[in-house]
């Protein structure tokens, strides 16, 4: 978390526009088919491990990773040092007033943060409308929570328009941010089972967690450990 805080901070003093993405197994494998996906992923300059799965995989292919860095847990320790740093933030996506209630969370919790939000629309015909409250606020980090894979596919199609240093794809952290959707408690996350407290909590996912298995398979087949 500290590497993740730390390179975001570096890459908001470099100025020009980067994309950070938060990369979970159903991730890897939509990129997998989808090469759009695929390819604005590899252009990303900072993936963080969106769970167990990915630090899981990550190990047995013989790289170090600590820990998980989710969308969730970055997004108050952002906060923080946007406040500290006097970086401007912006929340966009999730359900009409969630980005915005998140965005006074924040700001009670830090009063120098200089936050802004909008629920937004990844359909280019809210582009205009987006465009132009991102631009009258100055953010020096975005944060979009469209859900992937269309918050990186947005994030890379807005790129030279957006004028922010930083985006980061954070898929429902506003819904968990804001005690809209639970999260799984502590034991299960560190278990690695996430994905079984969400199947429980939100059935209508099981489509989509279908590929988990797939996942985990693969893995199992291409780790050198
Ligand atoms: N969302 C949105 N606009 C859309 C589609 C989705 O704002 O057109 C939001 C939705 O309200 C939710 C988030 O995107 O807050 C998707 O959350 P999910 O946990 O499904 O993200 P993922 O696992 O795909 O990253």
């Amino acid at each position: 978390m500290e590497g993740a805080l730390a390179r975001i901070g570096e890459l908001v003093d470099a100025g020009g526009h980067h994309l950070v993405a938060t990369v979970n197994p159903e991730f890897v494998m939509r990129a997998r088919s989808d090469h759009e996906f695929a390819r604005v992923l590899e252009s990303a300059d900072l993936c963080l491990a969106d769970g167990s799965g990915v630090v899981w995989a990550a190990r047995r292919q013989g790289c170090t990773m600590r820990e998980p860095v989710t969308g969730v847990d970055l997004i108050p320790p952002l906060a923080a040092l946007c406040a500290r740093r006097h970086f401007r933030l912006f929340l966009l996506g999730a359900a009409p007033g969630v980005a915005a209630d998140l965005a006074s969370r924040l700001r009670s919790a830090h009063p120098a943060l200089d936050v802004a939000a909008h629920s937004g629309s990844p359909d280019p015909s809210s582009d205009t409308e987006t465009l132009a409250l991102v631009h009258g606020h100055k953010p020096h980090v975005l944060l979009v929570a469209y859900g992937h894979p269309g918050q990186e596919l947005w994030i890379d199609r807005m790129s030279d328009r957006l004028g922010v240093a930083v985006a980061i794809g954070v898929g429902g952290a506003f819904d968990y941010l804001t005690g809209r959707v639970p999260r799984a408690p502590e034991w299960m996350r560190r278990a690695g089972l996430e994905w079984l407290f969400r199947l429980v909590r939100q059935p209508w996912r099981i489509r989509r967690m279908a590929v988990l298995p797939i996942y985990a398979l693969r893995v199992l087949r291409t780790g050198n450990q």
